[in-house]
């Protein structure tokens, strides 16, 4: 039996964003050695990970070099060069989740079709190479009318998403290879993190709910989910489903929309911790990020089951600040019982940066959301 949990296991992380810090600190739990890779040597990680090497993690010849330090890597971004990840997996490098996985989600594209192939329910789509095939296309009517466009590759927290309802919107489409998708009617959009180790044990985390801001970033998560019981039983099915055709072992964020008929759909997925898990820090009995060691060292995935309701908010830099960072009503909001703060040590805030997020807790989810609206009002990020 390998002996993974021990101060000579380096396990590599590429990237060291939040997600990268909070895994380095539930990895720090089991006395594990953290190696960060990110071309920022102030990222968040970079403060409490054992190793840190300053690189990007697009450049081949750096995720060579990363990977030769560790004995195992795993990532907190899809955007890593494969080409690398695939010389390591054939000289033996353990990766999870497998850097096949990987290359299938970099790309919308690819993704849509696996769950084509897979009898996975998401949107009906098209696959285009240019904005100038997508007008054409929208002109002689072969895709009506509204639809949504998606940048195969590159896209995040909504960028690289244009919706375009009309004629006249065309002139927002985006260039690049794309996917045109058709518009759902949300009714409510949710998200469920599942996890499967190397025997395939499969776990799920309770659904979220997750709504938005003008910026198209979560603004507030809510779990649990007040859906009926069937929906949150069909989004369970979908992720243990979607995760057992990928056979990966780590995490699974699967996105989903449930349309006004109370459809379920697939939006995208990422393989990686994830913005909507936050919560499970607290709220659950395991957090994303130790079920995510739990999957890819072989141990029996932990209990998902929740100890609270929870409420999340995204601390995002306010719109007109730019600079160095500086909170404004931390100690009103420490006062709240129940409010959990996390600030990521970024050192400059910018509009709509994630600086940070906060957890509150409550007997109910209407008493959690009460007191996630103080916090909203109270806790500023801006600048000096
Ligand atoms: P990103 O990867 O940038 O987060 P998403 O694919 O999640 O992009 O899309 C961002 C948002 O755009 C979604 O959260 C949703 O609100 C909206 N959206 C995306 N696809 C559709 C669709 N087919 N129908 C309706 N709204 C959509």
């Amino acid at each position: 039996m390998e002996q993974l949990v021990t101060s000579d296991f380096k396990l590599g992380i590429i990237a060291g964003g939040q997600l990268g810090k909070m895994l380095v600190l539930a990895a720090s739990n089991w006395d594990v050695k953290t190696f960060i890779l990110d071309t920022d040597d102030h990222c968040p990680a970079s403060t409490c990970c054992t190793g840190f090497m300053k690189g990007n993690q697009l450049d081949y010849d750096t995720v060579i070099r990363f990977g030769s330090m560790v004995d195992m890597i795993t990532f907190e971004i899809e955007n890593v060069n494969i080409e690398a990840l695939q010389k390591l997996k054939a000289e033996g490098k353990k990766i999870f989740p497998d850097t096949d996985t990987l290359a299938i989600i970099q790309d919308k594209g690819l993704q849509k079709e696996f769950y084509k192939n897979n009898n996975i329910p998401s949107p009906q789509f098209f696959l285009f190479k240019n904005k100038a095939e997508i007008i054409e296309a929208a002109e002689t009517g072969a895709i009506p009318f509204p639809f949504v466009q998606k940048l195969r590759k590159g896209g995040y927290d909504g960028k690289g998403v244009a919706i375009i309802r009309r004629q006249n919107d065309l002139k927002n489409l985006l260039d690049g290879a794309s996917l045109i998708e058709k518009l759902v009617e949300i009714h409510t959009e949710i998200s469920v993190i599942v996890a499967r180790n190397r025997n395939g044990e499969t776990k799920c985390f309770p659904v979220a709910e997750m709504e938005f801001n003008e910026a198209n970033m979560v603004e507030k998560l809510i779990c649990p989910s007040s859906l009926d019981e069937k929906i949150l039983h069909q989004a369970n099915e979908i992720a243990m489903q979607l995760i057992a055709s990928f056979n990966l072992c780590g995490l699974l964020a699967v996105e989903m929309f449930v349309d006004k008929n109370k459809e379920v759909w697939v939006n995208e997925i990422a393989p990686r911790p994830h913005n909507s898990g936050h919560h499970t820090i607290e709220s659950v009995i395991t957090s994303q990020y130790e079920q995510l060691l739990r999957a890819i060292f072989n141990f029996p995935l932990g209990s998902t089951l929740m100890k609270m309701p929870s409420v999340m908010i995204n601390l995002l830099g306010e719109p007109d600040y730019e600079g160095p960072v500086k909170y404004e009503g931390l100690t009103d909001c420490m006062s709240i019982e129940g409010v959990k703060i996390h600030l990521y040590g970024k050192k400059i805030t910018k509009p709509y940066r994630k600086m940070g997020h906060v957890t509150v807790l409550a007997t109910s989810i209407e008493e959690a959301k009460k007191k996630a609206d103080i916090v909203k009002q109270k806790l500023k990020v801006k600048s000096w």
